[in-house]
């Protein structure tokens, strides 16, 4: 699939039937899987052969999902976890454990900062907090001789700062570590992060991927480019033998494009279990089908939404990478040049009160800890997904007080409109 365009890849990628085989992705809803040996199976549990045992590893109906994201994404290999949450726990676990450090942009989605902050931090994980707009010199000071990989959000959620991708590939790749990136909202439809510098890609395909609110799930997808080899000291882990797989070494035994979803798959996957159910995967197919599609009335509503609230009188500011004037436009245009995403968040003269009464009064926009959704939705990041921020930290994460996070639907987008008109009425 590899020469067809993006679009294509959408509706085709990851699974071709052979003759007489399903048009549909089978969903293999097994558990496990039936050998005729034990010296068959032996093999499987050797890593010498390919193959499924047990669905808490790896299941087919996954992987062929799995492989068509790799493919939009122009990776080497892939694979799905049962959310975002757990795809980014993966993709630095794997290669930061405990007194390692990771570089991280401040204005990530609030779980992740809540993951990495708090949770990864009880494992001995150390992160730093980076503006996305921090000077050079600034990011250069966060690295430590015991970083591991540097992490960012191609587009961040919900503060819509967009990443200069190839600058923090430039000083990740100068400090030998790898740039992991979070493509959640502008998915590979509109941006390809590896195609500019950067090494491991993640999502939370609960989001534009799956599309409809059905599935909770997540994907890391390797670029195949970051040769850990050639900075053994730094990862022991995909550069030393594992004693839990027969002394094999991962770097040397799976290549540069197999190493690190390997190892992910043999060693994290199979001691914590994150696995997305292959239903789930089945659902998560059929939004990747229509994404491309979906994603162009998504960035088109969001203009006319962006466009419409920056000239209304009671609104403060507009944030939207698409509608020129926005800090982040140049940037956008220059990785996004095709649409960015469904996302605007924006503030109210009123301030959080104000806030709160729009929320209210909203009509079509329903109330929900959701973005990205063929819905409309829209919350107030303050008193939800962000709430256990203090002010310091709500402001390090690009949000105020009245900050409202609207994610346009594929709705009509004079309908949306109006919503928004009369709920502003209201205040
Ligand atoms: C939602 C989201 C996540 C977390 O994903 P879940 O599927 O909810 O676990 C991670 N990153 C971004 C950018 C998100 O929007």
């Amino acid at each position: 699939m590899s020469e067809y365009k993006i679009n294509t890849k959408c509706v085709q990628g990851g699974y071709t039937p052979k003759n007489g085989q399903p048009r549909q992705i089978p969903i293999i809803q097994s558990t496990t899987f039936k050998y005729n040996t034990s010296e068959d199976m032996g093999k499987l549990f050797d890593l010498e052969a390919s193959g499924y045992f047990y669905t808490r590893l790896q299941n087919p109906t996954n992987d062929m999902v799995a492989a068509k994201i790799c493919d939009m994404e122009g990776g080497t290999a892939a694979m799905l976890t049962s959310s975002g949450q757990a795809a980014n726990f993966y993709a630095i676990f794997n290669i930061a454990n405990c007194g390692d450090h990771v570089v991280a942009s401040s204005t990530i989605y609030g779980g992740t900062y809540n993951l990495f902050h708090v949770t990864m931090r009880k494992m001995g994980v150390e992160f730093t907090f980076v503006e996305p707009d921090c000077t050079d010199e600034e990011l250069a000071a966060a690295f430590r001789p015991n970083t591991k990989a540097v992490f960012g959000e191609t587009i961040a959620n919900p503060a819509l700062t967009v990443l200069d991708i190839e600058r923090f590939a430039k000083a990740a790749h100068a400090h030998g570590v790898p740039l992991i990136i979070d493509n959640t909202f502008a998915t590979p439809v509109n941006c390809r992060p590896i195609e500019w510098g950067c090494d491991i890609v993640t999502h939370s395909t609960t989001k534009y991927m799956d599309g409809h609110g059905a599935g909770v799930g997540g994907c890391i997808v390797d670029s195949g480019k970051f040769d850990w080899m050639a900075h053994k000291e730094k990862f022991p882990g995909l550069c030393t033998p594992d004693d839990s797989y027969h002394g094999i070494t991962y770097a040397e035994k799976f290549g540069l494009g197999g190493a690190f979803i390997t190892k992910c798959t043999a060693q994290l996957m199979r001691d914590f279990g994150s696995i997305q159910s292959p239903q789930n995967a089945f659902l998560l197919n059929l939004g990747l089908e229509s994404l491309h599609v979906r994603m162009l009335r998504h960035c088109e509503n969001a203009l006319a939404v962006a466009k419409f609230l920056a000239g209304h009188e009671k609104i403060s500011f507009v944030t939207y990478p698409g509608l020129e004037g926005d800090k982040y436009y140049g940037l956008a245009q220059k990785y996004m040049p095709n649409g960015t995403c469904g996302v605007v968040s924006f503030g109210f003269k009123g301030g959080r009160s104000a806030a709160e009464t729009f929320m209210k009064h909203l009509k079509l926009a329903a109330v929900e800890t959701h973005v990205a959704d063929a819905r409309t939705c829209c919350l107030h990041p303050a008193s939800a997904t962000h709430r256990q921020m203090n002010d310091g930290e709500l402001a390090a994460a690009g949000i105020t007080p009245d900050l409202v996070r609207f994610s346009c639907g594929i709705e009509d987008q004079e309908d949306l409109v109006a919503d928004i008109a009369q709920a502003l009425d209201q205040i």
